[in-house]
């Protein structure tokens, strides 16, 4: 090879190097449809991330999941006509800036002219109706003499900002709230053109509890009766009740409960969410499962707790919680307290075979989810633990206070590894007491 050639070669090489190297920074691809742009970008290091877009007429902010670094979604831009540029920028939860582009967006007025009606006093929607489901904010209703109106919805994890373009001046569709909780508040505003607001409204995201499983595909668990304890409920009622049967000291109601760090969400919904889906693997399993509570308008006392398992002579109570430590908002773990000193408890085990118990279930949840900060606790702090004849385990699934744990906790495929973690201590526990083969 003459060294002229070989010399040239070697330029390309080193001139292609860190070329290859740069092809591998994310971009976000898009993907440019009328009134839609739907996006794509990976991530590998992030599981969340929080997306912007804006138009001149139509913006919003997000939340995404991914839990492969693969994040998707789409931006709603109904009333984005002529010919504009639109931002996308990704950020990291704490705002720190990841990716961004600018697009340039093709005319689609041929489709329908945006109307922008002139100024001034603008009436209230009339016949207005406005209601939430799991698929997002449906709207209905009429605004005299405007073809043109703004419509913002607002969750903790998003909102969205659309311009609505009606030549008959009547209203009526759907926002997706993709990524806004069960049992989360929204506002949903109606605006005019110029930005003077017509109709706010309050609203509650439902939580649809999971449907009870019919086909009980497995037999594993069949004769096993396990209680699900989901903690708290909507609203604190103080009492105070005698805090173990062997015990002369009485407790009282800890008024409060953990609070998302991110999320803004209730404890009380999380653990509710998390045990129904527990409830349905272990139905599918053959198991019989009692829940103390199912709803979260409701009162379930603290010797309820301990009660509604004893009546159903189950074999197992778990009591699901979610915890929170201020002031340190870097602990996380899942932390499992069994009772200590309770004469109900010493009749189902020994300290030992308690706290061997206790561990199984520990082990088996940070197996099922990696993670692996937490411990095992026997106490006389937990009334229900205290008045329960069976095996039981408070457990509390993560900190709430901690950003990470806060987002994971609500996350379905998260839900889903810590459900799969009690199931697999509940086997374990039931072949060590001889209940299963
Ligand atoms: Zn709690």
């Amino acid at each position: 090879m003459p060294v002229k050639k070989f010399a040239c070669l070697l330029i390309c090489l080193l001139l292609c190097l860190p070329t290859a190297a740069w092809a591998e920074e994310p971009t976000i691809r898009v993907e440019i449809q009328p009134h839609q742009v739907r996006y794509s970008f990976d991530l590998p290091e992030y599981s969340f991330v929080y997306v912007t877009y804006d138009t001149a007429n139509d913006s919003g902010e997000t939340v995404l999941y991914a839990e492969d670094g693969h994040f998707e979604g789409v931006c709603q831009l109904p009333g984005t006509f002529e010919a504009s540029r639109m931002g996308l920028n990704v950020y990291t939860l704490g705002q720190r800036q990841l990716l961004q582009t600018r697009l340039d967006l093709p005319d689609f007025s041929d489709e329908q002219a945006a109307g922008l009606s002139a100024e001034g006093a603008a009436s209230r929607p009339e016949n207005a109706a406005i209601w939430a489901s799991p698929e997002g904010v449906h709207y209905s209703f009429l605004v005299p003499d405007r073809d043109t109106i703004v419509l913002r919805c607002k969750s903790a994890q998003e909102w969205h900002k659309i311009t609505l373009y009606a030549p008959d001046c009547a209203y009526a569709g759907t926002v997706a709230m993709p990524f806004t909780y069960a049992d989360d508040t929204m506002t949903v505003t109606v605006q005019s053109a110029s930005g003077a607001t017509l109709l706010e409204e309050s609203l509650l995201m439902p939580y649809i509890p999971p449907a009870v499983p019919v086909d009980i595909p497995s037999a594993r668990l069949q004769g096993l009766v396990v209680c699900i304890d989901p903690g708290h409920q909507r609203a604190t009622q103080v009492e105070t009740v005698q805090a173990g049967p062997n015990f002369s000291t009485m407790k009282t109601t800890t008024v409060g409960m953990a609070k998302g760090a991110v999320t803004g969400r209730m404890e009380s919904q999380l653990v509710l969410e998390i045990g129904m889906k527990l409830r349905n693997v272990l139905m599918e399993l053959g198991a019989s499962v009692c829940m103390t509570r199912e709803i979260q308008d409701t009162f379930v006392g603290m010797l309820d707790r301990a009660d509604i398992p004893n009546r159903v002579n189950a074999d197992f109570v778990l009591r699901l919680h979610c915890n929170s430590r201020s002031g340190s908002e870097n602990v996380q773990g899942i932390e499992v307290y069994c009772p200590l000193s309770s004469s109900y408890a010493q009749q189902v085990a020994d300290i030992n075979s308690y706290r061997a118990m206790g561990e199984t279930m520990l082990l088996a949840m940070q197996d099922a989810t990696g993670m692996h900060k937490g411990a095992c606790t026997l106490n006389d702090t937990y009334v229900g633990n205290n008045w329960s004849m069976m095996p039981s385990f408070l457990i509390e699934m993560g900190y709430m206070t901690n950003s990470e744990e806060d987002l994971l906790l609500s996350c379905p495929q998260y839900q889903d590894r810590l459900v799969q973690g009690m199931v697999q201590g509940i086997i374990s526990l039931a072949q060590a007491r001889g209940l299963i083969n």
